[in-house]
Protein backbone atom coordinates (compact mmCIF):
# COMPACT_ATOMS: atom_id res chain seq x y z
CA UNK A 1 0.00 0.00 0.00
CA UNK A 2 1.65 3.25 -0.99
CA UNK A 3 1.23 6.42 1.73
CA UNK A 4 -1.78 7.92 -0.82
CA UNK A 5 -3.90 4.76 -0.21
CA UNK A 6 -2.56 4.29 3.28
CA UNK A 7 -3.53 8.26 3.96
CA UNK A 8 -7.21 7.36 2.28
CA UNK A 9 -7.73 4.63 3.83
CA UNK A 10 -7.64 6.33 6.94
CA UNK A 11 -9.81 8.89 6.14
CA UNK A 12 -12.94 6.83 5.14
CA UNK A 13 -12.32 5.08 8.07
CA UNK A 14 -12.45 8.54 9.89
CA UNK A 15 -15.68 9.40 7.93
CA UNK A 16 -17.11 5.86 8.22
CA UNK A 17 -16.64 5.95 12.27
CA UNK A 18 -18.00 9.52 12.50
CA UNK A 19 -21.24 8.47 10.57
CA UNK A 20 -21.61 5.82 12.99
CA UNK A 21 -21.10 7.88 15.92
CA UNK A 22 -23.59 10.29 14.70
CA UNK A 23 -26.29 7.52 13.84
CA UNK A 24 -26.07 5.98 17.44
CA UNK A 25 -26.35 9.65 19.15
CA UNK A 26 -29.35 10.61 17.04
CA UNK A 27 -31.50 7.73 15.95
CA UNK A 28 -33.39 5.09 18.39
CA UNK A 29 -30.42 2.30 20.28
CA UNK A 30 -33.60 -0.05 18.97
CA UNK A 31 -33.42 0.57 15.42
CA UNK A 32 -30.76 -2.23 14.57
CA UNK A 33 -28.31 -2.20 11.58
CA UNK A 34 -26.49 -4.93 10.26
CA UNK A 35 -22.99 -5.77 11.10
CA UNK A 36 -20.70 -4.65 13.65
CA UNK A 37 -19.10 -1.90 11.11
CA UNK A 38 -23.07 -1.41 9.57
CA UNK A 39 -22.34 -0.79 5.65
CA UNK A 40 -23.06 3.14 3.86
CA UNK A 41 -24.79 2.06 0.84
CA UNK A 42 -25.16 4.51 -1.88
CA UNK A 43 -26.02 3.45 -5.31
CA UNK A 44 -27.49 -0.18 -7.13
CA UNK A 45 -27.80 -1.36 -10.19
CA UNK A 46 -29.43 -4.72 -11.48
CA UNK A 47 -28.57 -7.14 -8.14
CA UNK A 48 -25.70 -5.61 -7.08
CA UNK A 49 -25.27 -2.55 -5.03
CA UNK A 50 -22.41 -0.50 -3.70
CA UNK A 51 -21.17 1.24 -0.45
CA UNK A 52 -19.66 4.49 0.56
CA UNK A 53 -15.95 2.65 -0.01
CA UNK A 54 -16.79 1.47 -3.14
CA UNK A 55 -16.90 -2.23 -2.66
CA UNK A 56 -19.96 -4.03 -4.68
CA UNK A 57 -21.93 -6.84 -3.03
CA UNK A 58 -24.19 -9.47 -4.73
CA UNK A 59 -27.87 -8.19 -2.69
CA UNK A 60 -29.24 -10.93 -1.37
CA UNK A 61 -31.80 -9.39 0.72
CA UNK A 62 -33.42 -7.09 -2.35
CA UNK A 63 -33.13 -4.34 0.27
CA UNK A 64 -35.51 -5.87 2.48
CA UNK A 65 -37.29 -7.86 0.09
CA UNK A 66 -38.23 -4.55 -1.41
CA UNK A 67 -36.21 -4.42 -4.59
CA UNK A 68 -38.33 -6.68 -6.24
CA UNK A 69 -37.57 -5.97 -10.00
CA UNK A 70 -33.79 -5.03 -9.63
CA UNK A 71 -31.67 -1.97 -8.29
CA UNK A 72 -31.98 1.72 -10.09
CA UNK A 73 -34.34 -0.48 -13.36
CA UNK A 74 -34.19 2.02 -15.99
CA UNK A 75 -38.21 1.71 -16.34
CA UNK A 76 -38.99 2.39 -12.69
CA UNK A 77 -36.61 5.14 -12.66
CA UNK A 78 -38.29 6.93 -16.02
CA UNK A 79 -41.49 6.73 -14.45
CA UNK A 80 -40.66 8.16 -11.52
CA UNK A 81 -38.50 10.86 -12.99
CA UNK A 82 -40.63 12.23 -15.57
CA UNK A 83 -43.74 12.03 -12.94
CA UNK A 84 -41.92 14.37 -10.48
CA UNK A 85 -41.42 16.78 -13.50
CA UNK A 86 -45.23 16.72 -13.57
CA UNK A 87 -46.84 16.72 -10.14
CA UNK A 88 -45.03 15.43 -7.21
CA UNK A 89 -48.39 15.10 -5.01
CA UNK A 90 -52.10 15.60 -5.68
CA UNK A 91 -53.77 14.00 -2.61
CA UNK A 92 -56.59 11.26 -2.95
CA UNK A 93 -59.27 14.14 -2.88
CA UNK A 94 -58.64 14.54 -6.51
CA UNK A 95 -58.55 11.90 -9.74
CA UNK A 96 -55.13 10.49 -10.24
CA UNK A 97 -55.10 7.91 -13.66
CA UNK A 98 -52.11 5.51 -11.83
CA UNK A 99 -54.09 5.60 -9.00
CA UNK A 100 -57.20 4.28 -10.52
CA UNK A 101 -55.16 2.27 -13.03
CA UNK A 102 -52.72 0.25 -10.35
CA UNK A 103 -55.75 -0.18 -8.54
CA UNK A 104 -57.52 -1.84 -11.45
CA UNK A 105 -54.60 -3.96 -11.77
CA UNK A 106 -54.30 -5.25 -8.12
CA UNK A 107 -57.71 -5.70 -8.29
CA UNK A 108 -57.07 -8.09 -10.62
CA UNK A 109 -54.42 -9.83 -9.83
CA UNK A 110 -55.60 -10.40 -6.18
CA UNK A 111 -58.02 -12.94 -7.05
CA UNK A 112 -60.68 -11.32 -4.85
CA UNK A 113 -64.26 -10.91 -6.56
CA UNK A 114 -65.32 -7.37 -6.56
CA UNK A 115 -62.29 -5.96 -5.06
CA UNK A 116 -61.51 -2.70 -3.78
CA UNK A 117 -57.74 -1.45 -2.90
CA UNK A 118 -56.88 1.30 -0.66
CA UNK A 119 -53.22 2.33 -1.01
CA UNK A 120 -50.95 3.26 2.26
CA UNK A 121 -47.58 4.09 2.89
CA UNK A 122 -46.29 1.24 4.43
CA UNK A 123 -46.90 -2.38 5.37
CA UNK A 124 -47.63 -1.62 8.98
CA UNK A 125 -50.57 0.35 7.80
CA UNK A 126 -52.02 -1.43 5.41
CA UNK A 127 -52.12 -4.08 7.98
CA UNK A 128 -53.52 -1.29 10.48
CA UNK A 129 -56.61 -0.78 7.67
CA UNK A 130 -57.00 -4.20 7.51
CA UNK A 131 -57.53 -5.30 11.33
CA UNK A 132 -59.96 -1.62 11.05
CA UNK A 133 -62.18 -3.21 8.34
CA UNK A 134 -62.10 -6.55 9.94
CA UNK A 135 -63.24 -5.17 13.45
CA UNK A 136 -65.54 -2.64 11.90
CA UNK A 137 -67.22 -5.21 10.04
CA UNK A 138 -67.57 -7.69 12.28
CA UNK A 139 -68.04 -5.51 15.54
CA UNK A 140 -65.21 -6.85 17.63
CA UNK A 141 -61.87 -6.53 18.56
CA UNK A 142 -60.95 -10.14 18.96
CA UNK A 143 -58.48 -11.13 16.28
CA UNK A 144 -56.55 -14.39 15.69
CA UNK A 145 -53.24 -14.41 14.33
CA UNK A 146 -50.15 -17.19 14.05
CA UNK A 147 -47.25 -17.51 16.80
CA UNK A 148 -44.11 -16.35 15.68
CA UNK A 149 -45.70 -13.79 13.30
CA UNK A 150 -44.46 -10.07 12.64
CA UNK A 151 -46.93 -7.64 10.64
CA UNK A 152 -45.40 -4.15 11.47
CA UNK A 153 -44.71 -1.96 13.85
CA UNK A 154 -47.38 0.42 15.26
CA UNK A 155 -49.37 0.05 17.97
CA UNK A 156 -52.15 -2.15 16.48
CA UNK A 157 -49.45 -4.51 14.63
CA UNK A 158 -46.98 -4.83 17.49
CA UNK A 159 -49.89 -5.67 19.71
CA UNK A 160 -50.84 -8.77 17.41
CA UNK A 161 -47.67 -9.88 16.59
CA UNK A 162 -46.15 -13.84 17.90
CA UNK A 163 -42.97 -13.31 18.91
CA UNK A 164 -41.78 -10.99 21.85
CA UNK A 165 -38.64 -10.28 20.32
CA UNK A 166 -40.39 -8.10 17.63
CA UNK A 167 -43.72 -6.44 19.74
CA UNK A 168 -42.17 -4.12 22.57
CA UNK A 169 -45.38 -3.90 24.59
CA UNK A 170 -47.86 -6.17 25.76
CA UNK A 171 -50.63 -3.28 25.86
CA UNK A 172 -52.55 -3.63 22.59
CA UNK A 173 -56.14 -2.23 21.54
CA UNK A 174 -56.50 -5.73 20.02
CA UNK A 175 -57.39 -9.32 21.83
CA UNK A 176 -55.25 -11.33 20.13
CA UNK A 177 -55.66 -14.92 20.04
CA UNK A 178 -52.83 -17.57 18.79
CA UNK A 179 -52.85 -20.27 17.07
CA UNK A 180 -50.33 -22.86 16.25
CA UNK A 181 -49.55 -22.96 12.02
CA UNK A 182 -46.50 -20.77 11.16
CA UNK A 183 -43.94 -22.94 12.24
CA UNK A 184 -43.76 -26.45 10.58
CA UNK A 185 -40.28 -27.98 11.94
CA UNK A 186 -40.01 -26.89 15.67
CA UNK A 187 -42.82 -27.10 18.22
CA UNK A 188 -45.00 -29.17 19.85
CA UNK A 189 -46.75 -30.88 16.23
CA UNK A 190 -42.73 -30.93 14.67
CA UNK A 191 -42.60 -34.41 14.93
CA UNK A 192 -46.10 -35.02 12.78
CA UNK A 193 -46.99 -35.77 9.10
CA UNK A 194 -47.72 -33.09 7.40
CA UNK A 195 -51.56 -34.35 7.35
CA UNK A 196 -51.32 -34.94 11.08
CA UNK A 197 -49.27 -31.18 11.39
CA UNK A 198 -52.26 -29.72 10.02
CA UNK A 199 -54.71 -31.67 11.89
CA UNK A 200 -53.79 -31.14 14.78
CA UNK A 201 -53.34 -27.07 13.86
CA UNK A 202 -57.06 -27.21 12.95
CA UNK A 203 -57.47 -28.63 16.64
CA UNK A 204 -56.00 -26.04 18.14
CA UNK A 205 -58.09 -23.12 16.45
CA UNK A 206 -61.39 -25.24 16.76
CA UNK A 207 -60.14 -25.14 20.80
CA UNK A 208 -58.93 -21.44 20.94
CA UNK A 209 -62.13 -20.46 19.25
CA UNK A 210 -64.14 -22.67 22.02
CA UNK A 211 -62.53 -20.49 24.54
CA UNK A 212 -62.82 -17.50 23.01
CA UNK A 213 -65.26 -14.60 24.44
CA UNK A 214 -67.64 -13.83 21.64
CA UNK A 215 -67.51 -12.97 18.03
CA UNK A 216 -63.52 -13.22 16.46
CA UNK A 217 -63.21 -10.48 14.07
CA UNK A 218 -60.64 -12.36 11.65
CA UNK A 219 -57.55 -14.85 11.39
CA UNK A 220 -54.26 -12.67 9.92
CA UNK A 221 -51.71 -14.68 8.48
CA UNK A 222 -48.29 -14.17 6.66
CA UNK A 223 -48.55 -17.81 4.02
CA UNK A 224 -44.45 -17.94 4.69
CA UNK A 225 -43.57 -15.90 7.81
CA UNK A 226 -40.96 -13.49 6.79
CA UNK A 227 -39.06 -12.23 10.11
CA UNK A 228 -40.23 -15.16 11.42
CA UNK A 229 -37.34 -17.04 9.54
CA UNK A 230 -39.09 -17.53 6.19
CA UNK A 231 -41.04 -20.67 8.12
CA UNK A 232 -44.23 -21.56 7.26
CA UNK A 233 -47.54 -24.54 7.75
CA UNK A 234 -47.23 -27.57 5.11
CA UNK A 235 -49.27 -26.38 2.01
CA UNK A 236 -52.81 -27.04 2.47
CA UNK A 237 -52.93 -25.51 5.73
CA UNK A 238 -54.73 -22.36 5.28
CA UNK A 239 -57.59 -23.76 3.36
CA UNK A 240 -58.22 -26.20 6.55
CA UNK A 241 -57.99 -23.35 8.51
CA UNK A 242 -60.90 -21.47 6.16
CA UNK A 243 -63.05 -23.87 6.15
CA UNK A 244 -63.18 -23.23 10.65
CA UNK A 245 -63.28 -19.56 9.67
CA UNK A 246 -65.92 -19.75 7.15
CA UNK A 247 -68.59 -21.79 9.57
CA UNK A 248 -67.59 -18.71 12.50
CA UNK A 249 -68.50 -15.92 9.58
CA UNK A 250 -64.57 -15.12 10.58
CA UNK A 251 -62.62 -12.96 7.87
CA UNK A 252 -59.59 -14.31 6.30
CA UNK A 253 -56.66 -11.91 5.79
CA UNK A 254 -53.80 -12.35 4.16
CA UNK A 255 -50.25 -10.68 4.98
CA UNK A 256 -48.57 -10.63 1.42
CA UNK A 257 -46.26 -7.88 2.31
CA UNK A 258 -43.03 -10.27 1.99
CA UNK A 259 -44.16 -13.15 -0.01
CA UNK A 260 -46.57 -10.91 -2.53
CA UNK A 261 -45.42 -10.39 -6.42
CA UNK A 262 -44.08 -13.51 -7.49
CA UNK A 263 -41.60 -14.36 -4.94
CA UNK A 264 -42.36 -17.25 -4.09
CA UNK A 265 -41.93 -18.57 -7.68
CA UNK A 266 -45.00 -21.07 -8.39
CA UNK A 267 -47.38 -18.73 -7.28
CA UNK A 268 -48.26 -14.79 -7.64
CA UNK A 269 -49.50 -14.73 -3.74
CA UNK A 270 -48.35 -16.43 -0.88
CA UNK A 271 -51.75 -17.86 -0.40
CA UNK A 272 -52.39 -19.76 -3.35
CA UNK A 273 -50.33 -22.47 -2.22
CA UNK A 274 -53.18 -23.07 0.02
CA UNK A 275 -54.65 -23.63 -3.64
CA UNK A 276 -58.33 -25.16 -2.87
CA UNK A 277 -59.12 -22.54 0.20
CA UNK A 278 -59.99 -19.93 -2.44
CA UNK A 279 -59.53 -16.11 -2.20
CA UNK A 280 -58.93 -14.84 1.03
CA UNK A 281 -61.53 -11.71 2.32
CA UNK A 282 -58.65 -9.36 2.85
CA UNK A 283 -55.12 -9.14 1.38
CA UNK A 284 -52.29 -6.78 2.51
CA UNK A 285 -48.81 -5.76 0.51
CA UNK A 286 -46.38 -3.69 0.57
CA UNK A 287 -42.33 -3.67 0.04
CA UNK A 288 -41.71 -4.68 -3.51
CA UNK A 289 -44.54 -3.04 -5.15
CA UNK A 290 -42.82 0.06 -5.49
CA UNK A 291 -39.58 -1.52 -6.00
CA UNK A 292 -38.27 0.43 -3.07
CA UNK A 293 -40.94 3.09 -2.62
CA UNK A 294 -42.85 4.10 0.31
CA UNK A 295 -46.41 1.87 -1.17
CA UNK A 296 -48.38 -0.59 0.57
CA UNK A 297 -52.00 -1.06 0.32
CA UNK A 298 -55.16 -3.15 0.74
CA UNK A 299 -57.21 -5.27 -1.19
CA UNK A 300 -60.74 -6.71 0.10
CA UNK A 301 -64.14 -7.57 -1.17
CA UNK A 302 -66.24 -4.44 -1.26
CA UNK A 303 -68.72 -5.11 1.52
CA UNK A 304 -65.47 -5.36 3.57
CA UNK A 305 -63.49 -2.46 2.19
CA UNK A 306 -67.11 -0.42 2.56
CA UNK A 307 -67.67 -1.33 5.93
CA UNK A 308 -66.05 2.29 7.14
CA UNK A 309 -68.86 5.15 7.10
CA UNK A 310 -66.01 7.54 8.00
CA UNK A 311 -64.26 9.47 5.82
CA UNK A 312 -60.83 8.38 5.91
CA UNK A 313 -57.81 9.29 3.77
CA UNK A 314 -54.36 8.75 3.76
CA UNK A 315 -52.22 11.61 3.00
CA UNK A 316 -49.45 10.05 0.87
CA UNK A 317 -50.83 6.37 0.24
CA UNK A 318 -51.58 5.96 -3.62
CA UNK A 319 -49.24 9.68 -4.57
CA UNK A 320 -49.05 9.75 -8.12
CA UNK A 321 -45.10 9.52 -7.66
CA UNK A 322 -45.55 5.85 -6.24
CA UNK A 323 -48.06 4.80 -8.34
CA UNK A 324 -45.83 6.05 -11.08
CA UNK A 325 -42.99 3.94 -10.06
CA UNK A 326 -44.99 0.99 -9.14
CA UNK A 327 -46.95 0.81 -12.36
CA UNK A 328 -43.54 0.71 -14.36
CA UNK A 329 -42.28 -1.98 -11.90
CA UNK A 330 -45.26 -4.06 -11.93
CA UNK A 331 -45.23 -4.03 -15.76
CA UNK A 332 -41.57 -4.86 -15.87
CA UNK A 333 -42.54 -7.48 -13.44
CA UNK A 334 -45.28 -9.22 -15.54
CA UNK A 335 -43.96 -8.70 -18.58
CA UNK A 336 -40.46 -10.22 -18.01
CA UNK A 337 -42.20 -12.87 -16.23
CA UNK A 338 -39.88 -12.69 -13.23
CA UNK A 339 -42.62 -14.83 -10.90
CA UNK A 340 -41.08 -17.92 -13.58
CA UNK A 341 -37.69 -16.23 -13.08
CA UNK A 342 -37.96 -16.53 -9.48
CA UNK A 343 -39.28 -20.21 -9.74
CA UNK A 344 -36.64 -21.34 -12.35
CA UNK A 345 -33.47 -19.74 -10.78
CA UNK A 346 -34.90 -19.86 -7.36
CA UNK A 347 -35.28 -23.72 -7.60
CA UNK A 348 -31.33 -23.95 -9.02
CA UNK A 349 -30.27 -21.74 -6.27
CA UNK A 350 -32.25 -24.01 -3.61
CA UNK A 351 -30.83 -27.28 -4.99
CA UNK A 352 -27.65 -25.60 -4.73
CA UNK A 353 -27.98 -24.15 -1.10
CA UNK A 354 -29.18 -27.85 -0.08
CA UNK A 355 -26.09 -29.36 -1.52
CA UNK A 356 -24.09 -26.67 1.17
CA UNK A 357 -26.57 -27.49 4.20
CA UNK A 358 -25.59 -31.54 3.63
CA UNK A 359 -21.75 -30.52 3.99
CA UNK A 360 -22.29 -28.01 6.98
CA UNK A 361 -22.31 -29.07 10.57
CA UNK A 362 -24.19 -25.29 11.22
CA UNK A 363 -27.11 -25.61 8.98
CA UNK A 364 -29.92 -27.41 10.06
CA UNK A 365 -32.19 -26.62 6.83
CA UNK A 366 -33.01 -25.21 4.15
CA UNK A 367 -36.77 -24.11 3.46
CA UNK A 368 -39.33 -21.79 1.29
CA UNK A 369 -39.52 -21.58 -1.92
CA UNK A 370 -39.00 -19.59 -5.12
CA UNK A 371 -36.51 -16.38 -4.37
CA UNK A 372 -37.48 -16.45 -0.44
CA UNK A 373 -35.45 -18.78 1.05
CA UNK A 374 -34.12 -19.70 4.33
CA UNK A 375 -31.35 -21.49 6.33
CA UNK A 376 -31.63 -21.90 9.90
CA UNK A 377 -28.77 -22.25 11.87
CA UNK A 378 -27.99 -24.52 14.79
CA UNK A 379 -24.88 -25.00 17.14
CA UNK A 380 -22.06 -27.24 15.44
CA UNK A 381 -23.61 -30.46 15.16
CA UNK A 382 -26.65 -29.83 17.02
CA UNK A 383 -29.91 -29.28 17.22
CA UNK A 384 -29.62 -25.73 19.25
CA UNK A 385 -30.66 -22.43 17.81
CA UNK A 386 -27.84 -20.27 17.20
CA UNK A 387 -27.99 -16.43 16.24
CA UNK A 388 -24.14 -16.75 16.93
CA UNK A 389 -23.83 -18.82 13.50
CA UNK A 390 -26.37 -15.80 12.05
CA UNK A 391 -24.29 -13.14 12.89
CA UNK A 392 -20.73 -14.26 12.37
CA UNK A 393 -22.48 -15.75 8.76
CA UNK A 394 -23.68 -12.54 7.58
CA UNK A 395 -19.95 -10.89 8.58
CA UNK A 396 -18.80 -13.85 6.73
CA UNK A 397 -20.79 -13.03 3.40
CA UNK A 398 -20.11 -9.51 3.95
CA UNK A 399 -16.22 -10.21 3.26
CA UNK A 400 -16.92 -12.25 0.54
CA UNK A 401 -19.74 -9.73 -1.01
CA UNK A 402 -22.65 -10.79 -0.48
CA UNK A 403 -25.66 -9.22 1.10
CA UNK A 404 -28.13 -11.64 3.35
CA UNK A 405 -30.52 -10.81 5.71
CA UNK A 406 -31.55 -12.75 9.01
CA UNK A 407 -34.48 -13.09 11.25
CA UNK A 408 -36.30 -16.35 12.61
CA UNK A 409 -37.60 -17.28 16.13
CA UNK A 410 -34.39 -17.28 17.95
CA UNK A 411 -32.50 -14.63 15.59
CA UNK A 412 -30.66 -17.62 13.70
CA UNK A 413 -32.56 -17.82 9.99
CA UNK A 414 -30.61 -16.12 6.83
CA UNK A 415 -32.86 -15.13 4.65
CA UNK A 416 -32.39 -14.87 0.90
CA UNK A 417 -34.89 -12.95 -1.11
CA UNK A 418 -32.64 -11.24 -3.64
CA UNK A 419 -34.37 -9.33 -6.49
CA UNK A 420 -36.49 -11.63 -9.04
CA UNK A 421 -34.49 -10.67 -11.82
CA UNK A 422 -31.55 -12.73 -10.42
CA UNK A 423 -29.68 -14.42 -13.41
CA UNK A 424 -28.26 -18.14 -13.45
CA UNK A 425 -24.55 -16.77 -12.87
CA UNK A 426 -25.48 -14.54 -10.43
CA UNK A 427 -27.45 -17.68 -8.02
CA UNK A 428 -24.70 -19.47 -8.49
CA UNK A 429 -21.85 -16.62 -7.36
CA UNK A 430 -23.96 -16.60 -4.70
CA UNK A 431 -24.26 -19.35 -3.42
CA UNK A 432 -20.25 -20.17 -3.63
CA UNK A 433 -19.99 -17.00 -1.44
CA UNK A 434 -22.41 -18.53 0.98
CA UNK A 435 -20.68 -21.65 1.10
CA UNK A 436 -17.49 -20.08 1.83
CA UNK A 437 -19.43 -17.94 4.72
CA UNK A 438 -20.67 -20.97 6.04
CA UNK A 439 -16.98 -22.66 6.33
CA UNK A 440 -15.82 -19.31 7.96
CA UNK A 441 -18.63 -19.14 10.50
CA UNK A 442 -18.16 -23.15 11.65
CA UNK A 443 -14.41 -22.85 11.61
CA UNK A 444 -14.65 -20.06 14.46
CA UNK A 445 -17.02 -21.68 16.13
CA UNK A 446 -15.37 -25.42 16.92
N1 LIG B 1 -45.99 -7.55 7.37
C1 LIG B 1 -44.93 -8.31 7.13
C2 LIG B 1 -45.13 -9.76 6.80
C3 LIG B 1 -43.64 -7.76 7.17
O1 LIG B 1 -42.60 -8.55 6.95
C4 LIG B 1 -43.49 -6.41 7.46
C5 LIG B 1 -42.15 -5.78 7.52
O2 LIG B 1 -41.14 -6.41 7.50
C6 LIG B 1 -44.63 -5.63 7.71
C7 LIG B 1 -45.87 -6.23 7.64
C8 LIG B 1 -44.51 -4.19 8.00
O3 LIG B 1 -44.20 -3.50 6.84
P1 LIG B 1 -43.52 -2.05 6.91
O4 LIG B 1 -42.16 -2.23 7.49
O5 LIG B 1 -43.53 -1.59 5.49
O6 LIG B 1 -44.38 -1.21 7.77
Amino acid sequence: MTDTDAATATATETAHAALHARHRAVLPDWLATYYARPIELTHGAGRHVWDAEGRRYLDFFGGILTTMTAHALPEVTAAITEQAGKILHSSTLYLSSQAVELAERIARLSGIPDARVFFTTSGTEANDTALLLATVHRGSNQVLALRNSYHGRSFTSVGITGNSSWSPTSLSPLQTLYVHGGVRTRGPFAHLSDAEFTAACVADLEDVLGQANGTVAALIAEPIQGVGGFTSGPDGLLAAFKEVLDRHGILWITDEVQTGWGRTGEHFWGWQAHGQAGPPDILTFAKGVGNGMSMGGVVARADVMNCLTANSISTFGGSPITTAGALANLGYLVDHDLQGNARRVGGLLRARLDAVAAGSGIVREVRGRGLMLGVELVEPGGDVPSATAASLVLEAAREHGLLIGKGGRAGNALRIAPPLSLTVAEAEEGADALASALKQAEATME
